[in-house]
């Protein structure tokens, strides 16, 4: 039964915005403050990291991860990887590569934009991530867990989601292919992006989002990547009672509960 830590649930430039006093930069409210959309998913004693954010350091510290066993990567977006490097200090802990599974176009950009971490891979504390890069094309295994990458697009760009049993896992979609969302039935817990009210060219609207629950029927639904135009209580307000708006820090277990 996996259980899943919203470690980040803001869209690229966090929340509070650089900058900006609008109402929701300003709010009081815990759950208004977004570092950048990643998550740990825990099963049978493993840690498997998605996504590197921005902030991973410090979700890492404010969520008291120790251990990342396994990292899977949606995309190279910026506010998805800019925390690659902070991968180092679990090599460090646990004193072993660790794997990154990636489709080939983000493998690709991995290995441009993070060479220093791919070239000479061993010896080891070389005081970069020591890091083994695998590119999916399908189904894998994962410490005995079937993980069903999911394709769906981001605008144009192809980019993947992860299926671990009844729990999946959708950031930055705008569109999901009719296949895709075949793979997304018989969920307990499906996490989706919902980026604001407002139409955006590369992420789902809050309604859009609602579509696609719809579509899917999971039992829970949680939204994540949200942006400033909407505080934490309006969203909850805006989604259906079939939704629910992640926050940074909520942990979800999934099978029964
Ligand atoms: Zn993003
Ligand atoms: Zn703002
Ligand atoms: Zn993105």
């Amino acid at each position: 039964m996996p259980e899943i830590t919203f470690l980040g649930t803001g869209t690229s430039n966090g929340i509070p915005v650089i900058g900006c006093d609008c109402n929701v930069c300003r709010s009081t409210d815990p759950r208004d403050r977004r570092s950048r959309t990643s998550a740990l998913v825990r099963y049978d004693g493993h840690a498997v990291l998605i996504d590197t954010a921005t902030e991973l350091r410090a979700q890492a510290l404010a969520n008291n991860v120790r251990r990342v066993d396994a990292v899977l990567m949606t995309h190279a977006h910026a506010d998805h990887t800019g925390g690659f490097d902070d991968l180092r200090r679990f090599n460090e802990l646990q004193g072993v590569h660790i794997p990154v599974y990636a489709d080939p176009g983000t493998a690709a950009m991995l290995r441009e934009r993070y060479a220093y971490t791919f070239t000479d891979l061993f010896p080891f504390y070389g005081g970069k991530p020591d890091l083994l890069l695998h590119e999916i094309d399908g189904p894998f295994e994962l410490f005995g867990q079937e993980i069903v990458p999911i394709s769906v697009l981001h605008g144009r760009l192809p980019i993947t989601g992860f299926r671990f049993g009844d729990l999946a896992y959708i950031t930055d979609a705008k569109e999901i292919p009719s296949s895709s969302l075949d793979l997304l039935r018989d969920l307990d817990v499906l996490v989706l992006n919902g980026l604001r009210v407002r139409s955006h060219p590369t992420h789902l609207s809050f309604s859009e989002a609602v579509d696609v629950v719809q579509a899917v029927r999971p039992r829970r639904a949680y939204l994540v990547h949200l942006s400033h135009e909407t505080s934490h209580a309006e969203a909850e307000q805006l989604v259906s009672a079939s939704i629910e708006i992640a926050w940074d820090g909520l942990v979800v277990s999934t099978g029964g509960s």
